[in-house]
């Protein structure tokens, strides 16, 4: 273990960032890399425990206590080969990961729990700096193809397992970059797309060929790729956002969180943005949804200039310390406040949107009101009704399914209640043999560690089918969803 008495010794130590008013100027990364001493005191926190709950709270099943410990020693290597053996690509999970690892962490029970992420992004920027992150070319290829539909981390996680075990692997994505959401939807400001380019590099040497641009379904069929390839995978993500049809819903002004923040994404990467310009400068921006979309418009809107920021959640507000109905070691219910929240504007709990306001076809308020939970359902307060100016709409609600037209319809693959693909929890196998799917377009929108983590799953899944057995890691075993 790290330091017998380290956890007794060193209190957590969070990232430091950069102050607001500075990095709300830009859209830079600004959490400031931790100084070599602090990094060996944090690894040195962890008590090692004989369970170690960290590593089954993670998706991955990252071997943390593992890393801790090479950390404290200041063996940087053996700590990157530690969790490069469970996860693809660290540096964007040590960036952007909720970190449910920290939620199960022993020490959490009375005293706050090890700073994995911390750890986690330290190891990998210090692994990148060194250039430590090779291709991985296989010894032998086995001579079968592979197509993934959509390359974001369930995509890319999956092929780079693939390509490691020796199949030629196609990534066909129809934006003009790879990442998916990490490269066109999470803001610049929480991870910066040159990480996913590194990555794009190293698969490339490993083999991987990257068709971008092609919108499978349109440019080539699902008859297509059954003819082409030994295997399918689909990594389409959960990308039908959710609507609020209410009352004014047509006026302009009022747009999904994704093309506001999609536009920002390609600004700042130089690109041509496609449509008309989505800013946020001198408006009053209401944002309708409290989740990571939410706080991702809330994030953008400060730094394009806008006059005030509102979001509105719809469920109350949750409790600032972990409610009882969610006990260690699981995911807390509890008030987060990210790093955007931080950066101002006001939050609101408890609110619907009856109906928008408009004047001259454009929004220029919010009638809302408040809601409260009653016998398991939201109910209006009576009265409680209220109006807010806005010129800038963002509805950040989440995300209902993946898209059924095109290339789901294709290949037939059964969908399940919610509209998501539906899999055979061992193989990651859909209804259609040949065809697998992983990620938010099987699972519903979630995170990026589960996109990875079900990327590497399915692609063991493949590499079974494909050669009949696989060398291929089984991922954590403690989900118990999908346990092979
Ligand atoms: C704004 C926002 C912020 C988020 N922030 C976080 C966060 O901070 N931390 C976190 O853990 N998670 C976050 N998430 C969730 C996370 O991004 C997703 O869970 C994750 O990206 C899902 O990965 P995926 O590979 O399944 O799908 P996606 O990332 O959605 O990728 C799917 C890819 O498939 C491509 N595609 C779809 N259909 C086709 C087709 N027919 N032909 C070709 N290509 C196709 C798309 O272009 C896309 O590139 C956020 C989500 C959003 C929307
Ligand atoms: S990937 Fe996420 S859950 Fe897993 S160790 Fe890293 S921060 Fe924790």
């Amino acid at each position: 273990m790290g330091k017998v008495t380290g956890f007794l010794e060193y209190p957590r130590k969070s990232p430091l960032k950069l102050p607001i008013a500075d990095r709300v100027k830009n859209y830079r990364e600004f959490e400031l890399p931790p100084a070599e001493e602090t990094l060996k005191e944090q690894g040195a926190r962890c008590m090692d425990c004989g369970v170690p709950f960290c590593n089954t709270g993670c998706p991955l099943g990252n071997l943390i206590p593992d890393w801790n410990d090479h950390t404290y020693r200041g063996l940087a290597r053996e700590a990157i080969d530690a969790l490069h053996a469970t996860n693809n690509f660290p540096e964007i999970t040590g960036r952007v990961c909720p970190a449910p690892c920290e939620a199960a962490c022993v020490l959490g029970i009375n005293s706050d729990p090890v700073a994995i992420k911390l750890i986690e992004r330290a190891t990998a920027d210090r692994a990148i700096e060194q250039g430590w992150i090779q291709p991985m070319p296989p010894a032998s290829r086995s001579g079968k193809k592979v197509a993934v539909v959509g390359a974001g981390p369930a995509g890319l996680a999956a092929a780079q397992q693939l390509a490691r075990a020796g199949h030629l692997v196609t990534v066909f994505d129809r934006d003009d970059r790879a990442g998916g959401l990490l490269t066109y939807g999470i803001p610049d400001f929480k991870m910066e797309k040159g990480l996913v380019d590194r990555r794009v590099e190293q698969m490339t040497q490993e083999g991987v060929t990257f068709k971008l641009g092609v919108d499978v379904g349109k440019d080539i069929t699902g008859a297509d790729l059954k003819r082409d390839f030994d295997a399918v995978l689909l990594t389409i993500g959960s990308r039908v956002p959710r609507d609020l049809p209410v009352p004014g819903r047509e006026l302009d002004g009022i747009h999904f969180a994704m093309d506001f923040l999609t536009q920002q994404n390609r600004r700042v990467a130089g690109k041509e943005v496609y449509g008309a310009p989505i800013l946020a400068e001198g408006k009053k921006v209401v944002v309708i949804g409290g989740g990571d979309t939410g706080s991702d418009c809330i994030g953008t809107s400060h730094r394009q200039g806008a006059v005030s920021v509102t979001n509105f959640e719809i469920m109350p507000k949750p409790p600032e310390q972990r409610a009882e109905s969610t006990p260690w070691p699981l995911w807390p219910l509890m008030m987060r406040t990210s790093t955007s929240h931080e950066e101002g504007g006001e939050r609101r709990f408890s609110v619907t949107t009856d109906r928008f306001i408009g004047k001259d076809g454009k929004v220029v308020a919010l009638e809302c009101s408040e809601v409260t939970i009653e016998g398991g359902k939201l109910v209006q307060v009576p009265g409680s009704e209220f109006t807010v100016e806005a010129d800038l709409v963002l509805l950040a609600m989440g995300f209902v399914h993946p898209e059924k037209q095109g290339i789901v319809e294709q290949l037939g693959v059964e969908l399940d209640a919610r509209g998501n693909i539906k899999v055979d929890p061992k193989t990651f196998q859909t209804s259609v043999p040949g065809v697998f799917a992983a990620g938010d377009c099987q699972r519903g929108q979630s995170l990026v560690v589960w996109g990875i983590a079900d990327g590497r799953k399915a692609a063991r899944g493949i590499d079974m089918m494909l050669v009949g057995s696989s060398d291929l890691p089984l991922g954590n075993r403690a989900d118990p969803r999908f346990v092979l």
